[in-house]
């Protein structure tokens, strides 16, 4: 049951109400109220809210972008820095979640930490390989953001800690990126969504990539590996494209109400096609 409400000045304030019992932290609370609802925050006794904590920011310093975690979805959105080609499967992940009275108070970390597979901003994040700065009493420690997302509403946080920040790292002029979402509205959460990162090495042909599908996996989002490995070393041409694709024909994700597993596959092959040329174009252009 709920019996104090703390409001946290600092990150540190923030780190040392998190180790009363059953202390919770409250970001935007567009999540949070909907797990109040369902009764999944009965062992909930202290929520602490951190709007006032001075974690909405962007700064940068020689290898990242550090994004405060309590960045509100519009603020990332608005920011300048995310316009570049490289960083435009956060941009328009971001861009994707509806309505923007949501984007106006949702926070990035909040998002992330919800653990929830069918959520935008996470899959841009894990295609720009952000990591993640998480605190915990006076010990800081970094994870990835894959290594971050155990599973359905399971993120790496131990009691008492808490997500400082995202680090999104720093990307040269070959690389592109790009995000892809169908829903049955604009308003609808994704029936497969896909982010993609591509870095094009002098000889056209694929150094790096990043392919991530949103919503084709029980728990998390799903780094498509072996399409990744397809790509790198290789033209990125339509048939090294399409010829990857091949491997997502051996995936399984979870039938749901409005999507066959049958029906995501042969979505996500669209998707993931068209994440990839975008990401191409977009590496290309600014070579
Ligand atoms: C009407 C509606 C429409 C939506 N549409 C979309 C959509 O189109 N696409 C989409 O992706 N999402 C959508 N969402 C979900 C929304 O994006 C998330 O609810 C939001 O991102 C969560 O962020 P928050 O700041 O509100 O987190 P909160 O609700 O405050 O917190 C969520 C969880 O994260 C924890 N938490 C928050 N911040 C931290 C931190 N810094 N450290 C540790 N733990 C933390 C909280 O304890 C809680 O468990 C929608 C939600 C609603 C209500």
């Amino acid at each position: 049951m709920i019996k104090e409400f703390a409001n946290a000045k600092s990150i540190s304030e923030a780190a040392e109400l998190l180790k009363k019992p059953g202390a919770r932290i409250l970001a935007g609370g567009t999540t949070f109220f909907e797990f109040y609802e369902r009764g999944l925050l009965s062992d909930v006794e202290t929520i602490i809210d951190i709007e006032e904590a001075g974690l909405n920011y962007v700064v940068e310093d020689s290898q990242n972008y550090r994004v405060g975690a309590g960045t509100t979805l519009e603020d990332l959105r608005r920011n300048r820095l995310f316009d570049a080609p490289q960083y435009q499967a956060l941009k328009e992940a971001v861009q994707k979640v509806e309505p923007v009275q949501i984007r106006n108070v949702a926070t990035i970390g909040g998002s992330l930490c919800s653990a929830l597979p069918q959520y935008d901003p996470p899959i841009g994040l894990w295609a720009l390989n952000a990591n993640v700065v998480i605190v915990g009493g006076d010990i800081e420690r970094v994870v990835s953001v894959d290594e971050f997302t155990k599973g359905f509403l399971s993120p790496d946080l131990q009691a008492g800690e808490l997500v400082k920040e995202i680090l999104i790292p720093k990307y040269g002029m070959s690389v592109g990126s790009s995000y892809q979402k169908l829903g049955r509205t604009r308003f609808d959460y994704g029936i497969v969504t896909v982010a993609s990162l591509l870095e094009i090495d002098g000889g056209g042909s694929v150094k790096n990539a990043s392919v991530v599908l949103g919503n084709y996996h029980e728990e998390k989002p799903f780094r498509a590996i072996e399409v990744e490995k397809r790509l790198i070393g290789h033209k990125a041409s339509s048939q090294t494209i399409s010829e990857a694709m091949g491997v997502l024909d051996d995936t399984s994700p979870p039938s749901a109400i409005h999507a066959s597993s049958e029906f995501k596959k042969e979505l996500a092959k669209t998707l993931v096609a068209r994440s990839l040329s975008t990401s191409h174009e977009r590496a290309v252009h600014v070579r």
